[in-house]
């Protein structure tokens, strides 16, 4: 569920109409509802009631400052993979103590600056960065948290990109070499054990492969609680969204009327397939959820530079590109694209939805079938609250998008578009070429 729907004819974000944000900050231009996150945050938590959840939001996702405040306020701590993003929860104004270190190769500034704001526990997935990790805090005289990630070999059908709980991926341990490597971490004299963690992928749209993950990592959990009093589990984060059909998935009915077979995944449903499995572990859960926090709880809004009629191919070229969102040409994703303003007298159009770059991959959709639009008018790319910004770069010198956050009826600017000068600000021309 969330809060993008048509009220008569145009679209609005909670109360506030789409095309006014276009108007005011211009295109391309992340549009983001407050109420749809915290809708997320509080059906995740409830879905899991039973069980010490602490939820760390997977920040890559969406990592502007606002978005980190609103979950940091929600309650929520971070799962975060660069010292960058450390610094982002601070400049948030939000807590480190609640937030995970992940990733396969934090430098030791990295780690010297996690440590020096009391990060809750470092997941560790090699035996180099266990021992990295134990100079470091040495160097402090302080122990460091931690929890190994365990690879639990489980396929997640998810693409070949998003999915890292393979044997053949390169995050984790294999559970048969697990135990081995929390014997050898005991042994370091600045590492404290404090839990274990498993990932196995993104975007899953069934249950079953977190069942089968976390059926396998459980017995070995309530093992190392025996042995090192471990005390939390992070069964990762990794739960999908709806793509297609973005729009309509705002609406109870259209969830009612999927077969149950079919249904997406719901924080229900994967709540009363996990909570059997993990209550009787008796430690606190931790989730990582990134995607399902902040997807659907994003567009982004584009204006249409030409319709383009060619020989048995029409292509409408918008101004946002594979720059803003990477997501298609990067993991052939799909992301449903609708007009801002409706209007059923319009006849159909089947186009080729492209970005101006130089490139054919710069393709958001092929043979789509959209209202028809012409130069000047809106559409919105739903489902981009998840790895839209967050991924976007500056490829063919085009400045990073703006942000705008709705809550209710009022709206802000979170991030103004970049400038060129900002673009530019760290290049030089050297003296040799003077
Ligand atoms: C990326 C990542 C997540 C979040 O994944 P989503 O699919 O966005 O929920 C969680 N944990 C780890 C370790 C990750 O790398």
């Amino acid at each position: 569920m969330h809060h993008f729907q048509y009220s008569g004819p145009t679209l609005h974000c909670e109360s506030v109409e789409l095309a006014a944000v276009a108007k005011l900050y211009g295109t391309p231009t992340y549009v983001y509802s407050a109420a749809t996150m915290a809708d997320n945050y509080t059906r995740l938590a409830r879905g899991l009631a039973g069980l010490d959840v602490q939820l760390c939001f997977a920040m890559k996702a969406n990592s502007n400052i606002a978005v980190l405040r609103h979950f940091a306020n929600l309650g929520a701590g971070f799962d975060l993979v660069s010292g960058g993003e450390i610094r982002r929860v601070l400049a948030a104004g939000a807590n480190v103590r609640s937030s995970v270190f992940a990733g396969v190769g934090k430098s030791e500034a990295e780690i010297r600056l996690a440590l020096e704001n009391g990060i809750f526990a470092f997941h560790v997935e090699s035996e180099p960065e266990l021992a990295r990790i134990n100079h470091v805090a040495g160097t402090l005289g302080v122990k460091a948290p931690i929890a190994i990630r365990i690879n639990p070999d489980v396929d997640a059908h998810t693409h070949a990109k998003i999915t890292t709980g393979k044997s053949g991926n390169k995050f984790g341990i294999p559970l048969k070499h697990a135990a081995a490597a929390y014997e050898a971490a005991a042994k370091y004299p600045h590492i404290a054990i404090k839990g274990v963690q498993m990932h196995i992928g993104s975007q899953l749209t069934s249950v079953a492969p977190f069942v089968e993950a976390v059926e396998k990592v459980a017995p070995f959990a309530a093992e190392l609680k025996a042995k090192y009093g471990i005390t939390y589990f992070s069964i990762g984060g990794g739960m999908g969204i709806v793509y297609k059909d973005a729009l309509a998935s705002g609406e109870q009915a259209w969830w009612d009327a999927q077969p149950i077979e079919q249904r997406p995944l719901t924080p229900e449903t994967y709540g009363a397939a996990l909570v059997p499995l993990l209550q009787p572990l008796g430690l606190k859960i931790l989730l990582e959820h990134g995607r399902f926090m902040v997807g659907n709880a994003g567009v982004l809004l584009s204006r249409v530079e030409h319709l383009k009629r060619g020989a048995g191919k029409n292509f409408l070229i918008v101004d946002a590109a594979m720059n803003d969102l990477v997501r298609p040409a990067m993991y052939d994703s799909y992301h449903e694209i609708v007009p801002l303003h409706r209007d059923s007298s319009r006849r159909a159009l089947v186009a080729d939805i492209v970005g101006p770059i130089c490139e054919s991959g710069d393709c958001f959709a092929k043979d789509r079938q959209i209202q028809e639009v012409g130069e000047g008018e809106l559409v919105a790319f739903m489902s981009a609250g998840a790895y839209g910004y967050s991924m976007a770069n500056r490829y063919n010198t085009r400045p990073m998008a703006a942000e705008v956050l709705v809550k209710g009826s009022t709206f802000e600017l979170i991030n103004a578009r970049e400038t060129f000068e900002q673009m530019i600000a760290g290049e030089k021309i050297p003296a040799f070429l003077k």
